[in-house]
């Protein structure tokens, strides 16, 4: 069997994506409920009892709702940072639910570990909670990058990203679409900042100036429903991707250097309820 990737759902609402190998299934966040991500699994052709283990980005509602209760039915390690872990259990007290875990393994971001066969690094991201992390996995020698809720694109996410072959990546919103949306001032001022949400404009700046064009597969995730509409976020994505593709990476990389053939990556949307069929690499 190959390297699998599927996302169960991606918003706020809930989200969770699912990375399999040959040997090993991983989930990462688990903001839907317990009953509806194993609902999704069997729906999206994944046998739940075969997850290995769950790991958790950051304590906010929408990716951590099922957690508990999914780390109980499955009988999983969840893996969070110690500051994460904290911010769960006061989330968790705050909605009256268990604040324990039967089995928590924990990692610090940029320190690598593995879960069965798949590598991960955690690498810290700009996100208003105790300890955000992105993810990269190498899954039989194949580079995955996953990050969403980051308010801004620092240096050490644009590294953590280099030579990912499929990357899932935060398209929260259109800068115009919230600015005269229906949000509250204070909430459109959080979800605009640099520890907010990333948005269409931001994401198509990182692809025209700072993204290394390696991805077959570019996921555009946790799209606002109230601030973005998939094609709007689509269309900033696809200019910035074919931008980058034409620069004249001859000159750049010196004619002695391989060239990136351009127009090979694949742009596709994550909804929220309908995630994104599997992906097989
Ligand atoms: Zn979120
Ligand atoms: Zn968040």
């Amino acid at each position: 069997m190959a390297v699998t990737f599927t996302v169960l759902g991606s918003g706020s609402a809930g989200n969770c994506t699912v990375i399999s190998s040959s040997r090993t299934q991983i989930l990462v966040d688990a903001g839907l409920s317990c009953r509806e991500t194993v609902r999704r699994m069997r729906r999206a052709g994944l046998d739940p009892e075969r997850t290995d283990a769950v790991l958790v980005t950051h304590e906010h509602t929408d990716h951590v709702n099922g957690v508990e209760r999914l780390s109980r039915v499955l009988k999983v390690p969840v893996y969070m940072s110690a500051g994460t872990y904290e911010g769960w259990r006061c989330w968790a007290r705050d909605k009256s639910k268990p604040d324990t875990l039967p089995r928590r393994e924990e990692f610090q971001s940029g320190i690598g570990f593995n879960v069965g066969d798949i590598q991960v690094l955690p690498f810290t991201v700009p996100h208003d909670t105790n300890d955000p992390v992105g993810f990269t996995f190498v899954v039989e020698g194949v580079k995955l990058g996953l990050t969403t809720d980051l308010g801004c694109i620092p240096r050490n996410v644009v590294e953590a990203l280099r030579g990912c072959k499929l990357l899932m990546i935060e398209s929260n919103h259109d800068l115009e679409m919230l600015r005269t949306g229906p949000y509250p001032w204070p909430v459109k001022q959080r979800v605009m900042s640099r520890v907010g949400h990333l948005s269409n404009e931001a994401l198509a700046e990182f692809f025209s100036n700072e993204y290394d064009n390696c991805a077959a597969y570019v996921v555009l995730a946790h799209l606002s429903e109230q601030n973005n509409h998939p094609e709007v976020a689509r269309r900033a994505a696809q200019r910035a991707l074919r931008c980058a593709d034409s620069e004249p990476s001859a000159a750049k990389a010196g004619y002695a250097d391989p060239v990136p053939v351009p127009g090979t990556s694949s742009l596709l949307l994550a909804s929220q309820d309908e995630g994104l069929n599997s992906i097989i690499l």
